[in-house]
């Protein structure tokens, strides 16, 4: 082929996030999402302990929602929910990295809300079922700005917090998560070629909730500015 390829119908539009201190902005490739991850949350979400293996499932790159913006409150459920979560994203990858060798592959670090459809209205729902019904719809994942390593480090603690219109809903501490970001790196590797604009959300800790149309939140991690959206109204 010497010529491009005419596209039979609009291509899809690449999803980015603004850089702190750059013009730049990251593209996103993939998300992926850890499940599980703070005992608190695993505990009031009525689910064991066990340390066996990592929750692991993704988001579309296109339910990115930027800082700022409206998340349409989602169809078939009534009990739509909050999960604000360190964002790891990459700037290169590969197969079977190794612990000791994660951070090197990270770009940078932001704020980010893995929304959750967490009762499905008129939908058969058990355990055997996959999640994307529950995670990966439209508008799932308002992300913040992403903060560069070179500006904030690798944050391993750190105080963790979401308020809904003004109350605190969640508030903990990065140091609490189950599986660290070298070893949710090295672990998704195994699997997945890591490339160039993955992002990672790496679970939520204990305080998850509904919200309903109009509410405002704000989740803050130290040293990673905030994440603003607002519910919008239902849209089916
Ligand atoms: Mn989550």
């Amino acid at each position: 082929m010497t010529h491009a390829a005419s596209l039979a119908v609009p291509a899809p539009v690449q999803s980015t996030l603004p850089i702190v201190g750059s013009d730049a902005r990251f593209p996103v490739r993939r998300i992926y999402c850890v499940g599980r991850n703070y005992v608190a949350h695993v505990r009031e979400m009525g689910g064991d302990e066990t340390r066996d293996f990592p929750l692991i499932f993704q988001k579309p790159a296109d339910s990115v929602v930027q800082d700022g913006g409206t998340v349409a409150y989602p169809p078939r459920t009534d009990n739509f929910h909050y999960e604000l979560e360190l964002m790891v994203a990459m700037k290169s990858g590969g197969y079977n990295i190794a612990e000791d060798d994660a951070l090197s592959h990270i770009f940078g670090y932001g704020i980010c809300l893995d929304m959750t459809r967490r009762t499905l209205l008129e939908t058969p729902d058990s355990p055997r079922l996959p999640w994307e019904l529950k995670k990966s719809f439209d508008q799932s994942a308002p992300c913040g700005p992403i903060y560069p390593v070179e500006r904030v480090g690798h944050p391993s603690a750190g105080r963790i917090r979401l308020e809904v219109d003004g109350a605190v809903r969640q508030d903990s501490d990065l140091g609490l998560m189950i599986w660290r970001t070298p070893e949710i790196i090295a672990t998704l590797s195994c699997y997945f070629s890591l490339e160039p604009g993955d992002i990672i959300m790496t679970g939520t800790p204990d305080g998850v909730g509904p919200v309903v149309p109009g509410n405002v939140l704000v989740g803050t991690i130290d040293n990673l500015g905030s994440l603003t959206v607002t519910i919008g109204d239902k849209v089916a």
